[in-house]
């Protein structure tokens, strides 16, 4: 399969470079030239396969020849390591649980397949890969445990003291081996523009061989795609075509769930469920593009105000904004909106949402308002426990929720940090004269 720039379509690249590179030469995000197909008769079979020969089949299409089948059945098999299930939380509705890996938020399926893919692509490479990410948070905490243990790559995880919580510090700081975090004296955007300079840093990158590992990586994407398909096949009896809620943000979960519809998945609906920034549910109402700085709301991995994929969702539908329709649905709601929403489902369905997860529940049931389309099947993304939004939780039900044990135990290891100043020549050096 090969891969172009929605930037520039001439420029075209195997998956290899496109997952190595990240982002276009040209600044622009790759996508397959074309969506590949699956064949009916796996969707007829569905039950018969697991989620990783779901992955399996999938995966093929998008790498072709590029990787052979034991060493893609390898890195399914690192990568894909917990399960996605679908409960049932009322008559209709069902929640898809994409919390169960490491971290407790389902972009883990993304980091941990882009990093056994990376691993896979420099194994017979002299020099080790360096990546550098900069993060806010679950990003970085999602990376760093996706690569950790992965043989040929080293990460650096920068993120900014002091301003992200607690649970995330010690999932990015205890990790040990070829993972190291550096506690930056500054904000978030200081830590991206160091990772930039770094980027363009001749010196550096003559001597060190340095990739990101970006949220736009089209290794990440393509295993987002695959618990669409294990969700559909887990709804046993209910045969119509079901609506799917997406707690948005960035978009690429959203985008990866197209690509299993395109692939053949039959989605009556995509419902784009949006918090206060609301650019995407606004491009869908209106039309009109118009990105903007984020807010702040309590569903925060979705506070973005510039969304990247919308980029891909336009190529995908070719910039017509009646075929975006045809295919997506979107609403945002407030913060009060989403505490309410987190109280009414734990007593009336006795299942606590996240702040993400409960957005994607308030779309849904607008939209089985607004369509009338009351009898269809929905499900709703969880991308997170609710455990990892304590705070929020227990403004919404008056207590908190029990950690899972693997979060519990690494409360109480050890914080291990570089700490720099915010200044990019101490960055420099560290990285030089690391070994
Ligand atoms: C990243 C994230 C989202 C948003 O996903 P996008 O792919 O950026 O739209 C939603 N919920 C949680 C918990 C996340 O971490």
């Amino acid at each position: 399969m090969q891969y172009y720039s929605n930037v520039n379509k001439q420029n075209v690249v195997s998956f290899r470079d496109a997952v190595l590179s990240g982002l276009a030469g040209d600044g622009g995000l790759f996508l397959p030239v074309q969506i590949p197909k699956l064949e009916p008769k796996f969707f007829a079979d569905l039950k018969s396969y697991s989620f990783r020969e779901i992955a399996f089949n999938v995966s093929k299409k998008f790498v072709e020849n590029e990787i052979d089948d034991a060493n893609l059945q390898h890195i399914i098999e690192k990568a894909i390591t917990f399960p996605a299930p679908l409960e049932q939380i009322d008559d209709h509705i069902f929640v898809l649980e994409l919390f169960h890996g490491p971290t407790l938020a389902f972009k883990d399926f993304g980091a941990r397949f882009m990093a056994r893919v990376m691993e896979h692509f420099v194994k017979n490479n002299s020099q080790e890969l360096n990546i550098l990410v900069a993060t806010s948070g679950d990003t970085g905490s999602a990376v760093a445990s996706g690569f950790l243990g992965v043989n040929g790559i080293k990460v650096y995880v920068l993120y900014p003291s002091k301003k992200i919580s607690e649970i995330q510090e010690k999932q990015i700081t205890t990790l040990d081996q070829n993972i190291i975090a550096i506690e930056v004296e500054g904000t978030f955007d200081d830590c991206q523009e160091m990772v930039k300079s770094a980027f363009v840093d001749k010196e550096l990158t003559g001597k060190k061989n340095l990739s990101s590992a970006n949220s736009i990586n089209i290794a990440r994407l393509i295993p987002q795609s695959f618990y669409y398909i294990e969700a559909y096949k887990q709804l046993n009896e209910n045969k119509d075509e079901p609506v799917i809620s997406v707690p948005s943000g960035n978009l690429g979960n959203l985008t990866a769930g197209l690509f299993a519809k395109e692939m053949g998945l039959p989605v009556h609906k995509f419902i784009a469920a949006t918090n206060s920034n609301d650019v995407f549910t606004e491009y869908v109402g209106t039309g009109k593009f118009s990105p903007r700085p984020s807010v702040k709301t309590y569903s925060n991995a979705m506070d973005v105000g510039n969304p990247s994929n919308i980029a891909r969702i336009n190529e995908l539908y070719k910039h017509n904004i009646d075929l975006i329709r045809s295919v997506i649905f979107s609403r945002s709601f407030s913060d009060s909106e989403t505490l309410a929403a987190i109280k009414n489902v734990f007593n009336s369905c006795n299942y606590l949402f996240d702040p993400h997860g409960a957005v994607g529940y308030l779309a849904l049931e607008e939209y089985y308002e607004s369509t009338k389309d009351k009898k269809r099947c929905g499900i709703v993304l969880e991308t997170a426990h609710p455990g990892k939004f304590n705070d929020v939780v227990e403004k919404a039900i008056g207590k908190k929720v029990e950690l899972p044990d693997s979060l519990k135990s690494i409360m109480h290891k050890e914080k291990k940090s570089i700490a720099i100043k915010n200044n990019y020549t101490e960055l420099k050096e560290f990285i030089l004269n690391a070994g």
